[in-house]
């Protein structure tokens, strides 16, 4: 499967690219930075699956491939914080406005985050069952297994990622100027 850190870095660093080349810069401007550590977390989400599978391994012996990739990676679970920020377009926090963010644009970032999560499972390692319980049909390229490097190209994606989003960040934002 992909690395933890690939999927935080990729959510990340999309939402990155988002903010910087799509938003408008009046909404540029007043991006607040938490959003990018909130999809950060969300990229990672769906695989909270495998501390379910620790607590009832120990309880009741499933094993890992009956619990992680089933329900947290199917689209039902972006679906469900994407409906959240539809359901809270209106909903005003003063706390939230403290920091400048908004509950919808939470969920919806939530609902990108988790929802990259299954297309890098889906097109990287393995597969996953997009509509299970539903129906077991599964996706799945499994891109890594054909690159002749199985075993190394996971952790020189992160590498690449990383290193690539650095010198991103000190062009475009001079990131060195605040360390
Ligand atoms: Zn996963």
């Amino acid at each position: 499967m992909p690395h933890a850190v690939t999927h935080v870095l990729i959510a990340i660093i999309l939402l990155d690219l988002i903010r910087d080349y799509v938003l408008k810069k009046k909404h540029r401007m007043k991006f607040p930075l938490h959003y990018l550590i909130i999809v950060g977390i969300a990229g990672l989400l769906p695989d909270i699956d495998i501390i379910v599978y620790w607590i009832l391994n120990l309880t009741s012996g499933l094993t890992l491939t009956e619990i992680h990739r089933t329900f947290t990676h199917t689209l039902f679970f972006p679906a469900i914080f994407a409906i959240a920020g539809f359901a809270t377009w209106k909903v005003k926090s003063k706390f939230l406005a403290r920091h400048k963010m908004k509950l919808h644009t939470i969920f919806f970032i939530i609902a990108f985050g988790t929802f990259i999560h299954l297309v890098l499972d889906a097109t990287l390692s393995g597969y996953i069952m997009p509509i299970y319980p539903i129906a077991i049909f599964k996706i799945g390229l499994d891109l890594v297994k054909l690159t002749p490097w199985p075993d190394t190209i996971l952790p020189a994606i992160d590498a690449i990622l990383l290193l690539a989003w650095l010198i991103h960040e000190e062009v475009k934002h001079k990131i060195s100027d605040f360390i």
